[in-house]
């Protein structure tokens, strides 16, 4: 295939690699210089996307990938498809969605999970809102870039299942982790602590494979001083966007809320930029009852 890639980045950079590796025609575009094994380089978006069978997005947030659809739709040849693979609002998705099904085009929101590791190796999990046609032009490219992609429903469907599993996930570290500082105060032995939490009802992916206390459980951020990982303010980039969601759906709830407030105030006041949002343990050792 011939595939557009817009959005070089961290994601984006090596995943156009493992297409490019596959044998596959690819043409990319980032707003600044970059250099990507097998990758040819266009001077703009709309010049990548041209003569394109597919056209990737893999870019900040929604109001840049609204931008650079504006430009890009308009290049792209009758039948294409375009994938946007970033995390984004669910309104971004399905407004560009409709922009491209007016303009003949396919479309999929695919949003990943795995971070900078899985999409190096190769093995993202894509979550997949669209057409079935759509999806089924899509999943080979997923294969390439990942291990397992799921067709979750019509357009908008990828970014949904996206921020409700990182809700989850945001609210679960938070629970895992002042439960631990709890531990430490009443004096449990966090190795214990592990030991019957990640075999009872309490277990998790936080606590069972991703352990925020260093030197317990599997190897982890915890055990790297908290180098990121999946960072404190990509966390509360998604807790933002499940609680927009959640504003715009009138849906209540309270615990992604109180994660987005807890994660704003890590990351805004509290020094958590750039730390791994299992950092939240420490945050949490250091402070008194409030
Ligand atoms: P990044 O900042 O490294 O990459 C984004 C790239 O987009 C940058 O290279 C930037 O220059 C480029 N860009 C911005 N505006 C552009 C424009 N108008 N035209 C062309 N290129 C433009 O970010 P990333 O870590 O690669 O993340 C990309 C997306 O993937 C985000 O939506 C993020 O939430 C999501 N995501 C990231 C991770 C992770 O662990 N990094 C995991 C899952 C999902």
């Amino acid at each position: 295939m011939k595939i557009g890639f817009i959005g070089l980045g961290n994601m984006g950079g090596p995943m156009a690699a493992n297409l490019a590796k596959a044998g596959h025609e690819v043409i990319g575009f980032d707003r600044v210089q970059v250099s990507i094994e097998g990758v040819a380089l266009a001077g703009s978006g709309a010049e990548a996307a041209a003569g394109a069978d597919v056209v990737i997005t893999m870019l900040p947030n929604g109001e840049i990938l609204r931008a650079v659809a504006d430009e890009v739709v308009p290049a792209m040849a009758a039948g294409a498809t375009l994938v946007d693979c970033s995390t984004v609002d669910v309104d971004s998705a399905r407004a560009v969605a409709d922009q491209a099904n007016s303009a003949g085009l396919r479309f999929v929101d695919a949003p990943v999970s795995g971070g900078i590791g899985g999409a190096s190796a190769g093995t993202l999990t894509f979550m997949a809102g669209g057409t079935t046609d759509a999806f089924a032009t899509a999943e080979p490219l997923f294969t390439i870039m990942g291990q397992k992609a799921v067709h979750c429903g019509d357009a908008g469907a990828g970014q949904a299942a996206k921020i409700c599993n990182n809700m989850i996930l945001g609210v679960t570290m938070i629970g895992t982790c002042e439960a631990f500082a709890l531990a430490d105060k009443l004096g449990l032995d966090r190795q214990k602590m592990f030991d019957v939490v990640s075999t009872s009802s309490g277990y998790s992916w936080t606590m069972n494979a991703y352990c925020p206390a260093p030197g317990v459980g599997p190897q982890s951020p915890a055990d790297n001083d908290y180098r990121p990982g999946f960072a404190a303010e990509l966390m509360l980039k998604d807790l933002r966007l499940s609680q927009q969601a959640a504003t715009s759906a009138d849906a209540d709830t309270p615990m992604g809320q109180l994660a987005e407030a807890l994660y704003a105030r890590f990351v805004e006041d509290e020094d958590g930029q750039g730390k791994d949002f299992s950092a939240m343990l420490p945050r949490f050792v250091s402070r008194r009852r409030g």
